[in-house]
C-alpha cells in the first residue's frame, strides 16, 4: 500500500469526523486528519482505536477553516477529502457571519486545495438543516435531497444559515470550475448515537443541559434523528461508489422531541428522573416568552412542526440500513454515562 493517505477527513477532532476516520481505517484506508493544531492528535488517536481501528495509518496535517495556510499540504496526494470542519456550536453567536464566514469560505479553501491536487471526489458533510426550510412548502410537504433551504428565510438560525450557504457555494463552485472533484453531500439529521470521548458535540451537550435541570417545561419541539455510526458509513460509502457524483444524501430515521429525549435520559439514568422536563409547554407560551428570552427564538419556526421525510435515497444508493432514532438516543445517553459525562 503506498505511504500517501488515499484519505483525507477535515476537523478529525469532531464527533462525527471520529467515527468517519475509524470506518476508513477499518476499511483499509490511510487517513490524513486535519487539525487547528495538532494538540487534539493523540485524543483522536486513542479515539479511533477504541471505535477498533488501527491509528497506524492515521496521519496529520494542520489547516484552520479560516486561513488558506495548511490547505494545500493537508490535500495533496488525496484521491478523496472528506469535508466534516464547521463550526457547531450550542448557542448562537449575536453575528451569524461567525460562523458562516468559516463554513462558507473554509470549504472553499478546502475545494480550492482538492482543485489544485486534483483531487477525485469530496465527500461535504453538510446536514438536513440545509434541506428543511425551503420558503413555501406546503404543511404535509415530504421533504427530500430536492429541497434546498431558503437561507434568506429570517426565522433561521445562523448555523442553519452557515450549513446552507456553505452546501450551495460548494455545488456553485464544482459545478462551475473546470477540475474540480465531484463533490457529494452527506446531509444527516440530528447525530445521536455513542460519544466516544469527553470533547463533546453540541449532540451530547445537549443531554449535559437537560441532565442539570435547566429545563423544567420543554417547547415542543421535534427533530429527526440518525446515528453516527450509520452517518460515517454514509460517508465512506460516498467516497468510492461510482456514479453519485452531484447527488445529496440525506441521512435520518424517525425523530424525537425534546420532551422524548428528556425521557430516554430519565429512562436510562433513573437518578436524573427528577431534573428532566416534566410536561411541554403550550407553542402560545413559548411565543410569548420568546418576546422576551431572546434564545427561545430559536425555535420559534420549529413549534408545532412534525417534517415528513423520505431517507429512500441514501439505502438505495449506499445500501444503507439505519438505525433508530430510540436506539440513537438511548446509545448516546448510554455512553456519556459510562464516560461519568452525566
Ligand atoms: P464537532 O463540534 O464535534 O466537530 C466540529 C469539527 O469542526 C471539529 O473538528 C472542530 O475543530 C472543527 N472546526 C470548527 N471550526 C473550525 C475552524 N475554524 N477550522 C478548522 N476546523 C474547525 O461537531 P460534529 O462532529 O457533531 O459535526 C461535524 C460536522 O457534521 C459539522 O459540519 C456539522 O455541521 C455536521 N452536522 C452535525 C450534526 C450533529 O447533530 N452533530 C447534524 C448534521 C450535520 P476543533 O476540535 O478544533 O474545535
Amino acid at each position: 500500500m503506498s505511504s500517501e493517505p488515499q484519505v483525507v477527513v477535515t476537523g478529525a477532532s469532531g464527533f462525527l469526523a471520529k467515527y468517519i476516520i475509524a470506518e476508513f481505517l477499518r476499511r483499509g484506508h490511510s487517513v490524513r486528519g486535519t487539525l487547528r493544531s495538532m494538540g487534539k492528535a493523540d485524543a483522536v488517536r486513542s479515539a479511533v482505536n477504541r471505535l477498533g481501528a488501527d491509528p497506524g495509518r492515521l496521519s496529520f496535517a494542520v489547516a484552520d477553516l479560516t486561513t488558506d495556510a495548511g490547505w494545500d499540504d493537508a490535500v495533496a496526494a488525496a484521491s478523496v477529502v472528506v469535508h466534516t470542519a464547521s463550526p457547531f456550536p450550542i448557542s448562537q453567536p449575536d453575528d451569524a457571519e461567525i460562523l458562516i464566514s468559516p463554513a462558507r469560505d473554509g470549504t472553499l479553501r478546502v475545494l480550492r486545495a482538492a482543485t489544485k491536487a486534483s483531487v477525485a471526489r469530496v465527500v461535504l458533510t453538510s446536514s438536513t438543516v440545509a434541506i428543511f426550510y425551503p420558503s413555501g412548502r406546503p404543511k404535509e410537504h415530504i421533504y427530500s435531497e430536492e429541497d434546498f433551504t431558503d437561507e434568506t428565510r429570517p426565522d433561521l438560525t445562523a448555523y442553519f444559515k452557515s450549513k446552507t450557504i456553505a452546501e450551495k457555494a460548494a455545488w456553485d463552485f464544482t459545478e462551475s470550475t473546470p477540475g474540480a472533484p465531484k463533490m457529494v453531500a452527506i446531509n444527516p439529521s440530528f447525530v445521536q448515537g455513542p460519544a466516544v470521548d469527553s470533547d463533546l458535540s453540541t449532540s451530547h451537550e445537549l443531554y449535559r443541559v437537560l441532565a442539570k435541570g435547566t429545563y423544567p417545561a420543554a417547547p415542543s419541539i421535534m427533530f429527526p434523528v440518525t446515528d453516527v455510526r450509520d452517518v460515517a458509513v454514509a460517508h465512506v460509502e460516498a467516497a468510492f461508489r461510482p456514479g453519485i457524483g452531484g447527488q445529496r444524501y440525506l441521512v435520518g430515521e424517525g425523530q424525537l422531541t425534546l420532551f422524548g429525549l428528556g425521557r430516554i435520559l430519565a429512562r436510562e439514568c433513573p437518578d436524573l428522573a427528577s431534573k428532566v422536563p416534566k410536561f411541554e409547554l403550550p407553542d402560545f407560551a413559548v411565543r410569548l416568552a420568546a418576546t422576551f428570552d431572546r434564545k427561545l427564538q430559536t425555535v420559534l419556526p420549529e413549534l408545532g412542526q412534525k417534517k415528513a421525510y423520505s431517507n429512500a435515497k441514501v439505502k438505495t444508493d449506499l445500501g444503507l440500513t439505519l438505525r433508530g432514532a430510540d436506539e440513537a438516543a438511548t446509545a448516546a445517553v448510554r455512553s456519556l454515562r459510562d464516560l461519568r459525562l452525566i
